[in-house]
């Protein structure tokens, strides 16, 4: 069998259409990796060999029959461990929900069901998907292929660690901040956030509901979009879903007017990272765009904004976790004497979540609590108006925006885990696109001594199909990108 990592979904289904490999053969094939090297990497938290099995040869039965559902049938998927599966352990990563297994099932996961596709299994994550290094998991770091030593970015360092090397063709993530771009960008692959709205969250487990997207991650454009048209869609069971339809829109590229905002080429970001984006944005006025500078002068609000706007919602999401009705316990621990109810939450709380999530409840709390709730948290709602209204106005001038992913290359592991500051300022070009809840990809452009870098392409509200067209044609004349 040719192999697997060569594949893209369309490639996937001629080979099962002409009966050159089966469903259940590339199954095996991505347990086989799975088997070889995750030990080493920590990619996946959990592998369902049989369902995966048994999902892989009713797509085979589908597919001898003549009658396959679609271009995901039979391709082999890999979940972030914080979106739920009915039946299956979900933990998010976190200690507090050690044991929880939903009685329900995201919508995302349903639709993958329907279209054929089999998940192999559920992906690493910091804790609540809280994080840009996938070391805050309770299930321990996961590696960065491209080089054991380092971080594969997170949250959804898992999804992209499983898809960069090989141990599954296709991903699903989460971003709220910069959670699938980010590892994207540092694992070679390309990881795309969708407009808000525009997939449904149900069955997510929340971490800043304002600002969350589930999103596909895949080694090639067309790959992410095919994941994408399957996963979207209105949905009554997430209330802030949108009715938009908006399948395939191209675009011209020499029509097109490209902005570089100044303010994600200052201070912070390493020279040779600078180098190769402006190397890229080259290929691109090449291709007959027109390159312009614009600002987004509000932009340099955004991480503050987002540290305050994030852990109030954190803090209200992660109350329910209260040691009674998910996962985690320390009611019958005997040891801990537990007097009464508020002690149970108290206790349970106090050993289930980690250093990282209890950091931001606490912030979040104080944030919007009566005291400071003018000061802080609706003074940040205002700046976040400001920076959409800045992306608002460029996009009156412009079609796209391109600039990095994230300002260096996939950083040590353990560099970052003692100064939250610094972990944080990894985000910096990610953050205000969650803000305005806009659509926004990472795509592969040239190495940086080896490790990948990500070319951030961001559009405007609802844009979604043309980003893909763009990436895609950027794709096609990108030089460079070696083994990745
Ligand atoms: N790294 C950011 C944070 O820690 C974003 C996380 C995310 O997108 N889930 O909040």
């Amino acid at each position: 069998m040719t192999d697997k990592k060569e594949l893209n979904i369309k490639e996937t289904f001629e080979l099962f259409k002409n009966k050159k490999t089966t469903p259940v053969e590339l199954a095996k094939v991505c347990f086989e990796k799975i088997t070889n090297l995750n030990h080493e990497l920590n990619a996946f938290v959990k592998v369902l060999n049989s369902n995966a099995l048994d999902a892989a040869e009713e797509s085979q039965k589908r597919f001898e029959a003549g009658n396959p559902k679609g271009l995901l049938d039979g391709v082999p998927i890999a979940i972030k461990d914080n979106i739920a599966i009915e039946g299956i352990e979900t933990a998010a990563a976190s200690k507090i929900l050690q044991g929880f297994v939903p009685p329900y099932e995201a919508t995302v996961i349903t639709k993958l069901k329907e279209a054929g596709a089999v998940i192999l299994g559920k992906t690493n994550l910091d804790e609540f998907a809280m994080g840009s290094s996938t070391e805050t998991s309770v299930f321990g770091p996961t590696k960065n292929p491209h080089d054991k030593t380092r971080v594969p970015g997170g949250s959804s360092g898992g999804s992209a660690v499983a898809v960069a090397s090989g141990m599954s063709p296709l991903a699903i993530g989460s971003d709220t901040g910069g959670s699938i771009r980010q590892p994207a960008s540092f694992c070679g692959i390309v990881g795309f956030k969708p407009t808000y709205g525009l997939v449904s969250r149900y069955g997510l487990f929340a971490m800043a509901s304002s600002l969350d997207q589930i999103g596909p991650m895949a080694r090639s454009v067309e790959d992410v979009e095919i994941l994408f048209e399957a996963i979207s869609g209105y949905d009554p069971k997430d209330s802030t879903s949108l009715k938009e339809e908006i399948r395939n829109k191209k675009i011209e590229i020499r029509d097109l007017k490209i902005g570089i905002p100044n303010e994600y080429f200052a201070e912070g970001l390493d020279p040779k990272v600078k180098k190769v984006i402006e190397q890229a944005i080259s290929k691109f006025k090449e291709m007959g765009a027109e390159i312009k500078e614009v600002s987004l002068p509000n932009s340099k609000y955004a991480l503050s904004c987002y540290y305050i706007i994030m852990p109030v919602e954190v803090a209200s999401n992660l109350a329910r976790y209260d040691g009674i009705k998910y996962g985690y316990s320390e009611i019958k621990n005997s040891e801990l004497r537990i007097k009464n109810l508020l002690d149970v939450y108290l206790k349970s709380r106090s050993s289930g979540f980690g250093k990282e999530a209890k950091r931001r409840i606490m912030l979040g709390t104080y944030t919007s609590s009566a005291g400071y709730i003018d000061q802080y948290y609706n003074k940040a709602q205002k700046v976040r108006s400001l920076v959409k209204k800045d992306f608002d106005k460029v996009f009156q001038e412009v079609d796209f925006i391109l600039g990095p992913v994230a300002p260096t290359t996939a950083f040590k592991i353990g560099e970052k885990t003692t100064d939250p500051l610094t972990m944080y300022l990894s985000d910096i070009y990610t953050i205000a696109v969650n803000l305005a809840g806009l659509p926004a990809i990472s795509v592969p452009c040239k190495k940086v001594d080896d490790l990948p870098v990500g070319l951030q392409i961001i559009g405007p509200q609802f844009s979604d199909f043309k980003i893909f067209d763009l990436a895609k044609k950027y794709e096609g004349v990108k030089d460079g990108l070696q083994g990745a």
